[in-house]
């Protein structure tokens, strides 16, 4: 057994109206560490019918939650973040164990996803309407901002944490209820939140925790006309059919989906910052992110200096546990997953791709991949197309700048590009030109809770995290007040 079932955020059953309760059935689900793919422990393998009482006991719940004043919301909010960032080692451990990140990404994790607990908390309390000038003297406008009401939550594994505050907390502070879903393979980061919402005296059925069958689950929350939003951050396959399936009841949605991010290196490029830049944006969380560099283009004058440098700090990647000092590269998070990189790979390689990074063995026991860098891609490669999803870094040579915006917007998805100038001229034109929810310039970090964050094109509708977050999860009520004159 490992260490982390001894904490005291470790929990093995779901949250329904403030009880803590296994599936009706009885069955559990096992959760493996992908470090070691042993055992962690189980959650309950919920469906339909426990998803409906959660719905309904976030009903009960809206009805109080939403008369609380924005004040008293935020004030819990407040202590729901102090509660994470005291137990900041403890969710990082659960995180790792669970997930594989290095245990540091894990921390940077834990502290971006109380960002959004502590930036909604301040919101909450500025969420204010607006007056309109009447066309007649005897009437006033007042448009209201309102609660939407019971949010569906549905996260993926890669953010087990901050995919999670990045919707529960902008809900809250707006007065809605949520009864969320986390992934099958990070259950236990969603519980832990939970466990510290409690602890914070955010009320029973506020928040309802439903681990299980994806399907029944989402079922339940598409077709119950109490819930009325549903927000995802997952693949772009599943957003599609919930976005069919949130039709027959007009639910509202936010999709947060997949993204194919180019990465532009110019011949200008500050070449230092360009290479830090490609590691944070391609290497974090092994490659395992929506907004990872999917494509790397490099303008010929620097190409082959910029890949012989990246290869030789790729070469200097630790693989290891997410636990073991000085990893770079953790585990990924299942065989399927392994199966796609390698699919992409030996489809690069048989169409001309060489890898330039040395061979490395791999340690033992875990689902290890090695992190390399390719050079030779093109776009009719599988890697060009889809998210690898993995540590691969593949290197596309271009010549002129209209040839890296065609290329770079070649793609059904726009959500996160990232380009190095030093040109600012070039800067406005680029950054104008990239067809992206959110475009970094000479970074590649560009996630934080205090920018909007989401995609344009198939990556997905509305925006998370900013002023803007938080209306999401609110209605516009136009009040007319007649008679008055
Ligand atoms: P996924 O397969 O779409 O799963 C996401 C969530 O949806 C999981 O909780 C999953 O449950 C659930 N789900 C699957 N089928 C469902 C169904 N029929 N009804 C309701 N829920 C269902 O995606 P993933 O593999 O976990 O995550 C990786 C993807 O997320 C990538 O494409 C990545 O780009 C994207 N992503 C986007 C953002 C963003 O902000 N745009 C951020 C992070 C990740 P189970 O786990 O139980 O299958």
């Amino acid at each position: 057994m490992s260490a982390i079932t001894e904490l005291e955020l470790f929990r093995q059953s779901g949250l329904i109206d403030g009880q803590w309760v296994a599936a009706d059935t009885g069955r559990t689900i096992t959760v493996t560490d992908p470090a070691t793919r042993m055992s962690l422990g189980t959650v309950p393998d919920m469906g339909a019918s426990e998803t409906r009482r959660a719905i309904e006991a976030a009903d009960r719940a809206f009805a109080t939650w939403k008369r609380k004043t924005n004040a008293e919301r935020a004030q819990l909010l407040e202590a729901w973040y102090g509660l994470m960032m005291a137990n900041l080692e403890p969710l990082a451990s659960i995180l790792t164990a669970e997930q594989g990140k290095p245990l540091e990404e894990a921390r940077g994790e834990i502290r971006y996803g109380a960002g959004f607990v502590k930036w909604f908390a301040e919101e909450a309390r500025r969420v204010g309407g607006n007056t309109i000038p009447s066309p007649t003297p005897d009437r006033r406008i007042v448009v209201l901002k309102e609660a939407v009401g019971v949010c569906g939550i549905i996260t993926p594994w890669n953010f087990p944490n901050a995919m999670i505050t990045r919707k529960v907390a902008p809900a809250l502070a707006a007065g809605c209820t949520v009864v969320i879903k986390p992934a099958q393979f990070t259950p236990f980061s969603a519980i832990a939140l939970a466990i510290l919402a409690e602890k914070a005296g955010i009320p029973a059925g506020v928040i309802n925790v439903v681990t299980g069958q994806p399907r029944e689950i989402g079922d339940e929350l598409l077709t119950n006309e109490i819930v009325r939003k549903i927000s995802f951050t997952g693949s772009t396959h599943v957003g599609s059919m919930l976005m069919r399936g949130a039709a027959s009841s007009i639910k509202r949605l936010s999709l947060e989906l997949g993204g194919n991010a180019p990465f532009i290196v110019f011949d200008d490029a500050d070449i230092d910052l360009a290479i830090e830049g490609a590691l944070v944006s391609k290497f974090r969380n092994g490659g395992q992110t929506c907004v990872c560099a999917n494509r790397i283009l490099v303008q010929a004058g620097i190409f082959d200096v910029f890949a012989a440098r990246l290869a030789d700090r790729v070469d200097q990647m630790r693989v290891g546990a997410g636990t073991a000092p000085g990893v770079a590269i953790g585990p990924m998070i299942n065989e399927a997953a392994i199966d796609k990189i390698n699919e992409h790979v030996s489809d690069a390689l048989a169409r001309g791709a060489k890898i330039i990074t040395s061979e490395r063995t791999l340690p033992p026991g875990g689902q290890y991949v090695a992190p390399i860098v390719l050079t030779g891609a093109t776009t009719d490669m599988l890697l060009a197309n889809e998210e690898t999803f993995g540590p691969v870094a593949p290197l596309f040579r271009f010549e002129t700048e209209e040839e890296a915006i065609a290329i770079a917007n070649g793609t059904p998805y726009g959500l996160a590009a990232y380009f190095f100038t030093e040109s600012h001229r070039r800067a406005w034109r680029v950054g104008e030109a990239l067809e992206f929810g959110m475009v970094g310039l000479n970074t590649g970090a560009i996630s934080t809770e205090v920018a909007p964050f989401g995609g344009v094109k198939q990556s997905g509708l509305g925006r998370e995290g900013a002023q803007v977050g938080i209306d999401e999860y609110l209605e516009l009520k136009s009040f007319h007040l007649g008679g008055l004159s």
